[in-house]
């Protein structure tokens, strides 16, 4: 193996130069000048995943990245003089994916992880390098399924498809097997005394097996949380990672705020679900909800914003400054402005036996993810929205055919031109109007779909084993319980749209009135989708996250 070039494959259209590049120098001296230097013996060990994160730049001799994958641990890349290790979890202060061994005697510069955001912060040229070598490095490990987290399930179960779905919205490599499909798997269940029932497993870091976990239990096997401080006061916390959360977190950050971000979930939100957003401005050729959302989330970390994954804000404790947002167990964590952004929820359609075929066989998002398992196949689509229309148009792609159901009329009074007109040219999409699902049919698996067409009552049951539900959104707003106003809906209120009785029966306690997107409570901001009167787009919700921050300051100030 040469010194200089790395083993790993690059990903197709990427510049392996770009993966793995070596610094000047000059370059090399100014990361220098904030870590320290150090010797490693041949074969050494300089890095043990479960120790944090530390990053290296070999200035002799070279260094080689180790993974586990489904046939154990694997060599990953080789980086030789000039060249670093790291990845993106050296930015969120997460454990390291790799193991890092002295492939021969090196010389080394060695940086904490904090020294090493820092560094990013300040020098651009340097930032640039190293966001996209750990960016392109952490695709290549997702398409390759290295990691540290080996996932042993069945494509029929709901667990097993909840499972890949948080740690792909997480971005986190995996390794996938199969209980249908591969051969092996006896050997590996047998390895770690696990029988068929306890399925889905999910063996993390090589070693522990969760039996299958709840999303929790996964961040907490991965460490995903753990390096956060929860109890100092924060200048702002963003609740929801959605497009709006994370705008508001990139802005607050990269203007030096104090930024805590709470996800229950996954970043990304309800965009993180849409295959490709074409509306977005700058990207003419769309772009996915998982990789606009996968930037945001990046540029939230290089500019120092925490994020905490699988955690639910509970409640808001607002009768008193500095208001204090509630998580799990009553723990409560403190700031001086608040910035609500959890988004909405997907209306559920009104079938009885719905829950047991969610997420095996009904989908509220059309991404690979879920087109890989109906690819060939009849599915349908449920909703006349523009996410139903995109979802039609990208699943009709791979599908035999695409059934879109409509309870109303026609497609014009609620979804954009350009949709319809290819929803329209589609060979492929079957459009069916003034039509609703009445039953789902099925053992394990959704296996078929019964529909009535209200007009002519004509009911036709098809053999479909994919629906994806697209029938709009409620909004997340129960867990403030009634600590700012809210309209009809749910929506909360905000700026202008707050009447005097709002502010009154809320006791107001300032002079001025509240700023553009504050809530009822003073330094209490609402943006995106979860905001009274807000227009369901992407560019909205970043806008609004931009524009909360920037009164952020101004109630800071106050
Ligand atoms: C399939 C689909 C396709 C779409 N396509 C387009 C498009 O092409 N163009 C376009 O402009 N718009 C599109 N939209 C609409 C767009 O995605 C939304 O308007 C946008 O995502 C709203 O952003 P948000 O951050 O306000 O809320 P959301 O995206 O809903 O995000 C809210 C986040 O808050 C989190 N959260 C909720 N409650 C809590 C809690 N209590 N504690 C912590 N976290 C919480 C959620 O898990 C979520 O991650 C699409 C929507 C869907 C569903």
């Amino acid at each position: 193996m040469s010194n200089k070039e790395p083993t790993t494959p690059p990903l197709p259209g990427t510049v392996p130069d770009q993966m793995f590049p070596a610094l000047t120098s000059a370059q090399q001296a100014r990361v220098a000048a904030h870590g320290r230097a150090r010797q490693a013996e041949a074969g050494e060990i300089v890095f043990e995943p479960s120790h944090g994160n530390k990053f290296f730049v070999v200035v002799t001799g070279q260094l080689d990245a180790l993974g586990l994958s489904e046939h154990g641990e694997e060599l990953v890349a080789s980086v030789g003089p000039g060249m670093f290790t790291g990845e993106m979890n050296v930015l969120s202060s997460r454990h390291g994916l790799l193991r890092i061994r002295a492939a021969q005697a090196s010389e080394l510069i060695e940086i904490d992880r904090g020294k090493l955001v820092a560094l990013i912060q300040t020098d651009s040229e340097l930032s640039d390098i190293f966001m996209r070598a750990f960016l392109l490095r952490r695709m290549n490990l997702i398409a390759r399924g290295i990691g540290d987290l080996v996932l042993i399930g069945s494509n029929h179960s709901l667990d097993t498809f909840r499972i890949k779905e948080f740690l792909t919205r997480n971005y986190q490599p995996y390794s996938y097997i199969d209980l249908e499909r591969d051969a092996d798997v006896q050997e590996l269940l047998d390895r770690f005394s696990v029988a068929i029932s306890d399925l889905p497993v999910l063996i993390c870091r090589g070693s522990v097996v969760l039996r299958n976990p709840a999303n929790q239990a996964i961040v907490r096997c991965m460490g995903f949380n753990e390096a956060i401080d929860q109890t100092h006061v924060r200048d702002m916390i963003v609740v929801g990672a959605g497009p709006a959360g994370l705008a508001a977190a990139v802005y607050g950050a990269s203007e030096g705020l104090d930024v805590l971000v709470l996800e229950s979930n996954y970043p990304g939100g309800q965009a993180g679900a849409s295959s490709k957003i074409e509306n977005y401005l700058g990207f003419p050729t769309g772009i996915s909800g998982q990789k606009l959302a996968a930037g945001a989330y990046t540029q939230a970390q290089k500019f120092g914003a925490q994020i905490l994954i699988a955690k639910d804000a509970k409640g808001l404790a607002c009768d008193r400054r500095p208001y204090n947002v509630e998580i799990d167990n009553g723990e409560r964590i403190p700031a001086r402005a608040i910035v609500i952004a959890t988004g909405a929820q997907y209306r559920k359609l009104p079938l009885e036996n719905l829950s047991r075929f969610e997420g095996a066989g009904v989908y509220y998002g059309a991404t690979h993810l879920e087109a890989q398992l109906c690819g060939g196949e009849e599915v349908i689509v449920v909703g006349g929205g523009n996410s139903a229309g995109q979802a039609a148009v990208f699943l009709a792609q791979t599908a035999r055919r695409v059934y879109m159901l409509v309870r109303s009329g026609g497609l014009a009074e609620s979804m954009s031109r350009y949709l319809i007109r290819r929803i329209e040219e589609s060979p492929t999409i079957d459009l069916r109007t003034n039509s609703e699902g009445t039953s789902l049919e099925g053992t394990d698996h959704l296996e078929r779909v019964q529909w009535r067409n209200n007009k002519t009552e004509d009911v036709e049951t098809h053999n479909v084993g994919a629906l994806f539900s697209m029938t709009g959104a409620v909004p997340n707003s129960s867990w403030l319980k009634g600590c700012v106003a809210c309209d009809a809906g749910g929506f909360i209120k905000t700026g202008l749209d707050l009447s005097p009785e709002d502010l009154a029966g809320a006791h107001w306690p300032l002079a001025r009135a509240p700023y553009l997107l504050e809530t009822s409570l003073p330094g209490v901001f609402a943006i995106g989708d979860v905001r009274g009167g807000n227009v369901k787009r992407v560019a909205s919700a970043v806008g609004e996250g931009s524009i909360a921050v920037s009164f952020v300051h101004r109630v800071l100030g106050e």
